[in-house]
């Protein structure tokens, strides 16, 4: 018999992955800071954390999670999957990809984690209908809860929400493409109307709709993806966020844009590198910040 009145809390499923931690003291940091700050945070549900790992990781983040548990006495629910099988069930995905959104198109292995996020609705228990996923290079300072809440404002249609890239990585990337035409807005900044990419280190998904998708499985076919990168003139580095980031310029019914207050990007790299003027337009994001990522290895605020 329950003998509070009150209803019991939501359990939601976040993502992260945690790859190649052993001798890797950063990586560890990271985790430490991501976890604690999901699980202290979170007041309004119960979270249930999936860590995708390799066997030397799995055994660091064990210790580190069930530190985190005992240093804040509250439970978190945590299951492992091996980045080696889901790098096999999602080989056909990463080799579309691939050619197109790598730095080293030859280390597939080593690469195909920058791009399982695009195939997470196999990955997940099929009775799992939501999720997010946080690269662990970030701190929350709000209730993962109310993130959860942005489910609920998505159109019809949406399979995916990310914030944007708050860099000019794709004004960059986008040259030739925004110079032969010149009233594109995709790799304009946000304040002057425009789109500027988006950054996946915190991404949505509306699992259950990515199942039932008959257009998904095709736009990520090779043939699709080849398609969509040449009418872009497009040749990334970033992974799973190039493809996002064409995809919402395509078929922006596919991809909502969350504010930017919930993927707080740190990483100066492109205003030392040639793009200091405009890096402030970018860059913009009012309100109370939600999640910092340090991106670039950038450290985070103490606060
Ligand atoms: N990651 C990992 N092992 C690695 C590199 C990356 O597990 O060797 C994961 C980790 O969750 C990380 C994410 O992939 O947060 C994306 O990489 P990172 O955050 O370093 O990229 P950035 O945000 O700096 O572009
Ligand atoms: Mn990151």
């Amino acid at each position: 018999v329950n003998s509070s009145n009150s209803t019991p809390k939501e359990e939601v499923d976040v993502w992260c992955i945690f790859t190649k931690a052993a001798g890797n003291a950063p990586m560890k940091y990271k985790l430490l800071t991501f976890s604690h700050s999901l699980l202290e945070s979170a007041n309004s549900v119960v979270v249930s954390l999936h860590v995708i790992v390799d066997t030397s990781s799995q055994r660091i983040a064990q210790e580190i999670l069930q530190g985190v548990k005992e240093t804040l006495k509250k439970g978190m629910k945590v299951t492992f999957y091996d980045v080696n099988q889901i790098a096999k069930d999602l080989k056909s995905l990463v080799a579309a990809m691939q050619p197109h959104f790598s730095s080293q198109p030859g280390s597939y292995y080593s690469d195909s984690l920058f791009f399982l996020s695009l195939g997470l609705h196999h990955i997940a228990p099929s009775t799992m209908t939501r999720a997010v996923m946080f690269d662990i290079d970030t701190k929350l300072r709000s209730d993962v809860g109310k993130l959860f809440n942005l489910f609920d404002s998505f159109g019809n249609d949406t399979l995916f929400a990310l914030a944007p890239e708050l860099s000019p990585v794709y004004r960059h990337v986008l040259y030739t493409y925004r110079s032969q035409n010149p009233t594109s807005k995709i790799g304009d900044p946000i304040v002057t109307g425009g789109y500027p990419g988006l950054n996946s280190g915190v991404i949505l998904f509306v699992l259950d709709k990515l199942r039932m998708s008959a257009q998904y499985p095709q736009l990520i076919q090779a043939s699709n993806v080849t398609a969509l990168a040449q009418k872009y003139s497009f040749k990334g580095h970033l992974g799973d966020q190039d493809f996002y980031t064409l995809l919402g310029f395509e078929h922006p019914e596919l991809v909502s844009v969350l504010p930017c207050n919930w993927n707080r990007q740190l990483c100066p790299w492109w205003s030392e590198h040639g793009y200091r003027e405009v890096m402030p337009q970018y860059a913009h994001c009012e309100g109370k910040i939600h999640v910092w990522h340090g991106n670039c290895n950038t450290p985070i605020p103490a606060s």
